[in-house]
């Protein structure tokens, strides 16, 4: 996520820059790139003003917009970013075999993060475990609880005791509490440790897929892979 200095220039990924973390500052000698400034109510701070900045990447060159509230002259004494364009966001790693639509629900879910929908976020990587587990053959009624699923692929040993924990803690009771509780903020953090997980749990099922295939057919799992069409 984009972050701004005491100096007012911001730190974030950059797509110019091979998604390096690079500085984007708002001024030269010269003076600043531009902006445009309107009057803002800030949720904490009152009545403040409200940038659309024009910053520059200090190593590729390339522009950015940021648009940050403060109070004062730019940057203020303090001040909040609230977004800043374009900014590359890192994308974990998954196994080549994960099968695509699970693949695409984890982008899914990285996308939510990345736009500051938290929770549709927590939603979409309980999702990549519910269908993991399904594509694996722990689906085996329609009553089957994704708990339940979860505890067979310990007992199986696909995944182990410690990942079996994560995947109820950090996925799944999160997931759980976004899908059926009352509506709350959840924060960022659990959300950021439910995709850790997640990307883990795919490297237990498909880093090294014909082992695991061995371990579900040996366990009387039906994997997606021996399902006719
Ligand atoms: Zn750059």
């Amino acid at each position: 996520m984009a972050e701004i200095n005491n100096e007012g220039s911001i730190r974030a990924r950059c797509p110019g820059c091979h998604g390096a973390l690079s500085s984007f500052e708002w001024r030269t000698q010269l003076g600043q790139f531009g902006v445009i400034t309107v009057s803002h109510k800030h949720r904490n701070w009152g009545e403040i003003n409200l940038d659309y900045r024009l910053f520059r990447c200090a190593g590729c060159g390339r522009g950015g917009l940021g648009v940050v509230a403060y109070p004062g002259q730019f940057p203020g004494a303090y001040r909040d970013l609230y977004s800043f364009f374009p900014e590359v966001h890192d994308r974990l790693k998954l196994p080549k075999t994960v099968p695509e639509g699970i693949g695409k629900e984890f982008r899914e879910g990285e996308t939510c993060l990345d736009s500051g929908a938290i929770r549709a976020a927590a939603g979409m990587f309980r999702s990549v475990l519910d269908k993991t587990l399904r594509a694996n053959g722990y689906k085996e009624k329609n009553g089957t609880t994704l708990e339940q699923q979860i505890d067979a692929a310990a007992k199986d040993g696909v995944i182990t005791e410690a990942r079996k924990r994560r995947a109820h803690d950090e996925i799944r009771v999160l997931g759980n509490d976004v899908l059926h509780d009352k509506w709350q903020p959840i924060p960022v953090e659990d959300v950021e440790a439910s995709r850790h997980y997640a990307q883990r749990i795919l490297e237990d099922f498909y880093d090294d897929r014909d082992s695991v295939l061995k371990l579900l057919r040996s366990a009387g799992r039906v994997p997606d892979e021996d399902k006719l069409e």
